[in-house]
């Protein structure tokens, strides 16, 4: 049988899920639950049905992982303890600073529920983590580096598109070449904030907007730009569409270590990602966590786990003898 999947919320990262269910023969999607009119939301999955967030508890024996689709700022709080008690779940929770309160309250719901939830799944946190864990563990004596972009930051560009004057926005991450290289070359270098990255941005301006002030206003805009070298361009909004409407993004985790009596020898650790949707790559390492979930729960395991809990044999779809054939 196959594993039966629930998507709460339908945005981005629902949409995502969606297509990385379709590859995955052992899942099947059951319904799609959202806090909007279902009528007003269309899926693809021809199967599957659109419900209400009001109706999801009914779904309880029908759903054996419902995957939390909502924003990390507000609705994951709430939610992912909300339906832990209920399902399994899984979510991308990605306000990193919060992690250890939202995965004492997940915790508590799951345990109580008798459920598996797993917390902070996709790149970062999630596959950019078990890479800085692995290569901590590994060589104990180094220094980690993480790099993101070239992509598109969405509070960043959120955060352009609320100044007055601004019609759209959109914000590009840029790791700075020559650090990544010091990095690379094992020079362990010190880098400061605005060494490491730099901020491109793109502006549509609402009709008799000032460019000079916006742009300054951009620049100098504290915790998101001012510790930054920024460019802006001011482009059309026909330009905006054509060529800034994807959700790039990806990055690099980095460690440099050393090894041997004297230290003598170093080593380099680096996992890149170059990731044309952010969105459909958060939603693929998503839903082999919900197989991970799906397994654990019928283990009787209960409570919150993060990826540093899971067993990689747990992610695939294949036997423990194809994986030890194949990929070992
Ligand atoms: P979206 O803004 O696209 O979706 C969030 C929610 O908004 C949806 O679940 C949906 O809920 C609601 N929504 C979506 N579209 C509409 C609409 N047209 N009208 C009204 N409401 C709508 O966010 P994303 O899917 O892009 O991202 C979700 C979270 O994923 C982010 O907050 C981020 O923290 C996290 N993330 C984590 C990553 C990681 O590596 N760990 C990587 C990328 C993202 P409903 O259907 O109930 O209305």
């Amino acid at each position: 049988m196959s594993i039966r999947i629930g998507i709460l919320g339908y945005g981005n990262l629902g949409r995502g899920v969606e297509c990385a269910v379709r590859q995955n023969p052992d899942m099947e999607l059951a319904a799609v639950f959202t806090r909007r009119n279902p009528q007003d939301v269309t899926i693809l999955t021809e199967s599957a049905v659109v419900c209400n967030v009001a109706d999801a508890a009914d779904w309880k024996d029908k759903i054996d992982v419902m995957i939390l689709c909502g924003g990390s700022a507000t609705d994951l709080p709430v939610q992912t303890p909300e339906y832990a008690s209920i399902f399994n779940v899984v979510d991308s929770f990605d306000t990193h600073a919060r992690i250890p309160e939202h995965f004492a309250n997940v915790d508590k719901a799951a345990k109580e529920g008798g459920n598996v939830g797993i917390i902070s799944v996709g790149w970062d946190p999630g596959m950019f983590s078990l890479n800085r864990m692995y290569a901590n563990a590994i060589l104990p004596d180094g220094k980690d580096y993480t790099f993101w972009g070239r992509g598109v930051s969405q509070g960043h560009s959120d955060a352009i598109r609320r100044i007055d004057g601004v019609k759209d926005g959109k914000q590009y991450t840029i790791p700075v070449d020559t650090a990544l290289e010091a990095v690379r070359n094992g020079e362990d270098p010190e880098l400061t904030t605005r060494e490491k990255h730099t901020r491109e941005c793109f502006v549509v301006l609402e009709e008799g907007a000032d460019a000079s002030m916006i742009e300054s206003e951009i620049k100098n805009m504290p915790n998101y730009f001012a510790d930054y070298d920024t460019t802006v361009h001011f482009i059309s909004e026909e330009e905006l569409k054509r060529d800034h409407s994807s959700i790039p993004h990806g990055g690099f985790v980095l460690r440099s270590g050393k090894t041997g009596w004297e230290n003598e020898n170093k080593h380099l650790i680096e996992y890149s990602l170059k990731l044309d949707s952010n969105p459909e790559f958060t939603s693929s390492v998503i839903a082999a966590y919900a197989r991970a979930a799906y397994r654990l729960a019928k283990e009787g395991q209960t409570g919150c786990k993060t990826v540093f809990d899971i067993a990689p044999a747990y992610l695939s779809a294949k036997t423990g003898e194809e994986l030890r054939k194949e990929l070992l």
